[in-house]
């Protein structure tokens, strides 16, 4: 067994101005996944999610709906808070960044920590409510943010506290490039550098509390000014955590969606190099997800709702899909085609059949004795972040268990030893899915230490 390590696992905390979609519970799940798989190892896991409160975003939004801002964060809080619940997101804490007050004296504190970074200036810029950043007037489509068409961003001019960013990079590049940092997947980093060549500038961290709608954190020592959002959104992960905790971390990973990577993987870094704390270690990157090959969006009436997939196909499934069906790092598509073949593919006729059969004979034949078959590793594929390539390589190892039995036909031997080696490929299955599929792998590992078959069908067939 190796060393126990203290690990920190996030995932982004994302803003409550709509309820969750998939790409959410996207990002919960394979978070999850590598918290599992870390505590299967025998690790000190501490893994960490909530919601991004402070936005401005979130303060339009809620007036929209004439709520008040508070009671509104608070209830679609509430929601994200249940999603992690209904998707058996294992996570240790969830930190909601508008209530939590070790998340605003957290804030506070990292602002006094970088305070020799930090100066104020007359400025006048261009900024993108959607994107929650002033935006450069040469990535402008039209007039318009690329990230966010039909918006076109607001003029600001006041006096702002900004931060030294561009002091630190030389050292944010040399980490990045030599991967002491590592982003995955490799594109990732690549955009980064990029972005890192064309010149960090120094960014703005407060608003006025007149333009903040009097909504965040304050400036500490100066009322007048409310943090920039990012600011203190990114420091949720140490906060939630504890700094003490943080700072004796063996390992730090960040899970995050493609459009939040240089917040994390620049400015973040920055700030904490600036506060002289421990820099993340890892920033594992997904992609996004379209909806029948389209880009998912309100007006196009595509969006799905996870909770309303779980209701109907169950978690075990939806997690399946999602793990599965987009890579890790890269985009991915939903279609409900495509989560029904590969649910009744994979699940129904492939781990759900595979289990059934074998354990029915088990338990006919009394053969439970289990033998040594070989190891499925996909340790390292997980530590790359690819994690359905291990879905691929267990459900290999299933293929290969079914096609032993359909084979050998101990249904009609009765060879107990043929059924004692199908139940033991079976465990071993059932060891390396846990951190993927928690309850269908509990179920099958209770069944075969019981000695008994399954109590209920795993992944019935859909039609
Ligand atoms: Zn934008």
């Amino acid at each position: 067994m190796m060393n126990k390590k203290k690990i920190f696992i996030s995932t982004a905390i994302p803003y409550v101005n709509a309820r969750p979609h998939i790409g959410h519970a996207l990002e919960l799940v394979e978070a999850d996944v590598l918290a599992r798989f870390y505590r299967e190892q025998g690790n000190e896991v501490f893994f960490l999610t909530g919601t991004d409160e402070n936005s401005l975003k979130n303060v339009q939004a809620a007036e929209k709906v004439g709520e008040e801002v508070a009671k509104f964060v608070k209830r679609h809080a509430d929601v994200f808070f249940d999603l992690t619940k209904k998707l058996n997101i294992s996570n240790d804490d969830f930190i909601r960044t508008a209530e939590d007050k070790r998340h605003i004296e957290g804030a506070q504190n990292l602002w006094r920590l970088t305070e020799k970074d930090i100066y104020k200036k007359d400025y006048t810029g261009l900024y993108c409510v959607g994107c929650e950043e002033f935006v450069r007037e040469s990535d402008l489509v039209n007039g318009e943010c690329s990230e966010h068409p039909g918006q076109k961003p607001e003029e600001v001019h006041e006096e702002n506290y900004f931060f030294a960013l561009s002091k630190y990079e030389d050292k944010i590049n040399k980490l990045i490039d030599k991967e002491e940092i590592k982003i995955v997947p490799e594109a990732r980093k690549n955009e980064i550098l990029n972005f890192i060549k064309t010149g960090l500038q120094d960014f703005s961290i407060s608003r006025s509390r007149e333009r903040a709608k009097n909504w965040g954190i304050e400036v500490p020592g100066d009322s007048s000014q409310i943090m920039y959002v990012w600011f203190d959104a990114l420091s949720n992960y140490i906060n939630g955590y504890g700094l003490d905790d943080w700072q004796k971390a063996d390992k730090v990973i960040h899970v995050i969606g493609k459009g939040i990577n240089r917040f994390h993987s620049v400015y973040w870094i920055g700030m904490l190099l600036s506060a002289g704390i421990r820099i993340p270690d890892e920033v594992l990157i997904h992609g996004y997800i379209t909806v029948d090959g389209q880009k998912i969006s309100k007006s196009l009436g595509n969006t799905v709702d996870p909770f309303l997939l779980i209701e109907k196909y169950g978690r075990e499934a939806v997690r399946y899909y999602l793990l599965r069906e987009i890579p890790s790092s890269g985009d991915g598509d939903y279609s409900e085609e495509k989560f029904i073949a590969r649910y009744n593919g994979d699940l129904a006729n492939g781990l759900g059949n595979f289990a059934s059969r074998v354990l029915t004979l088990a338990k006919k034949y009394e053969a439970f004795d289990l033998i040594e078959v070989s190891k499925i590793d996909v340790a390292s594929l997980i530590y790359e972040f690819k994690l359905n390539e291990a879905l691929v390589v267990i459900w290999k190892v299933l293929a290969e268990g079914d096609k032993y039995i359909n084979d050998e036909k101990p249904w009609e031997s009765g060879d107990v030893k043929t059924i004692s080696k199908a139940v033991s490929i079976l465990k071993e299955v059932a060891l390396t899915l846990k951190p993927f599929l928690p309850e269908a792998s509990e179920l099958i590992l209770e069944a075969i230490n019981n000695k008994t078959n399954l109590e209920r069908l795993l992944f019935p067939r859909l039609n």
